[in-house]
């Protein structure tokens, strides 16, 4: 009897301690505020900064909030409470957090927006991000180089998918994009049959996967039933999976009817395995190691009163700010150079991504 208490109460304890932030007695607690893990990415994101931020002594407080903005409003009001020095978020909805960013300002935290502008609040000391209007560009030079254009070739069809139009990037993606494809479109060598261009109309609320499936399921059966897609710009790796699903669903991948190029972002395992298999075209490779770096560079320098390195002080104006930022390159991948980004780094290891 005794022992079976024992052992209950050593659970108990473990228990307790799995789900109880790790607080540092030394250098103060850190809370980090996570969207949704939902991608891949963005749980490499909390564990990249955790084990960052731990190693170079403070204690952590990672909460992911399904996507969910009363969620994440509550899980960084209650981080605000605990008595955390700094937090570090990423945002699921940009233009929400002001009040509870208010408070965190008036308790003395220094906030740094992770990977997505906070918008409308004058209470975000730094932005660590990558070029979000490089990643654009990138997706739609990959397209343009895949189907020939420079070469004189086309007209081709294609369709255009945008992210989320409450995070900040969604729109850096697009008009990055948008500064590729715009001259091709206005000389008639790129033609969008849908006639579906802008955020307002190619936006896909949440970076829902099933939501962009949905809509190319519709553009095909509306403007493609004599007629092929031959690109489609997706802005992440979540959407390229839901277009592909959509685009095998009426018969494209095979050697009659091959896919169109599709683009993505943030070279998720699926993705990865989708583009050595032939079907999706490229991704774009954002080393979340990088962006943790960073950012615990920020938190060092915020907490001793010092400058973090910034790289950008003009591009990001959340409304009320120009928010003082370092902007990291992201890189380009597709069938030529995938082992050479993403496994000779360390990102992943061979086995991870093959087939
Ligand atoms: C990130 C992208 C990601 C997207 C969907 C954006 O804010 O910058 O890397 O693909 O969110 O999660």
């Amino acid at each position: 009897m005794k022992s079976m208490i024992s052992l209950m109460a050593a659970a108990a304890i473990s228990v307790a301690s799995f789900a109880m932030p790790a607080f540092a007695q030394d250098k103060g607690t850190v809370g980090i505020a996570m969207p949704t893990k939902s991608s891949a990415r963005w749980i490499d994101d909390g564990n990249n900064i955790v084990k960052q931020l731990e190693d170079a002594g403070y204690g952590t407080d990672l909460q992911y909030a399904d996507d969910d903005i009363p969620n994440q409003l509550s899980q960084i009001e209650n981080m605000v409470t605990k008595g955390v020095k700094v937090l570090v978020v990423a945002s699921i909805d940009g233009t929400t957090l002001s009040d509870v960013l208010q408070q965190a300002h008036d308790a003395g935290v220094k906030v740094i927006a992770y990977d997505r502008l906070i918008r409308d609040s004058a209470n975000v000391d730094y932005y660590a991000t990558f070029d979000n209007f490089q990643v654009g560009v990138l997706q739609a030079t990959s397209l343009v180089d895949a189907l020939g254009l420079k070469d004189g070739k086309g007209p081709f069809n294609i369709e255009l998918f945008g992210g989320s139009p409450d995070d900040n990037n969604a729109f850096f993606f697009y008009d990055g994009a948008m500064s590729v494809l715009q001259p091709y479109i206005d000389s008639g060598k790129l033609v969008v049959k849908s006639g579906q261009t802008g955020m307002d109309k190619v936006g896909t609320l949440r970076w829902d996967g099933a939501v962009a499936q949905a809509r190319m399921d519709n553009l095909l059966s509306a403007y493609y039933t004599d007629a092929r897609v031959d690109a489609v710009l997706s802005p992440y790796d979540g959407l390229s999976i839901g277009i592909l699903s959509s685009l095998k669903g009426v018969g494209y991948g095979t050697p009659e009817q091959p896919m169109p190029f599709v683009s993505g972002q943030d070279a998720e395992v699926p993705s990865v395995k989708s583009i050595l298999a032939g079907e999706q075209y490229s991704t774009i490779f954002k080393d979340t190691r990088e962006l943790a770096k960073v950012t615990v560079g920020m938190v060092n320098a915020v907490l001793e009163g010092k400058e973090p390195e910034i790289n950008d002080t003009k591009t990001y104006d959340n409304g009320v700010k120009v928010v003082p930022s370092y902007l990291l390159k992201p890189v380009a991948v597709d069938k030529s150079n995938w082992k050479q980004v993403l496994v000779d780094s360390g990102y992943y290891t061979e086995d991870q991504v093959a087939n």
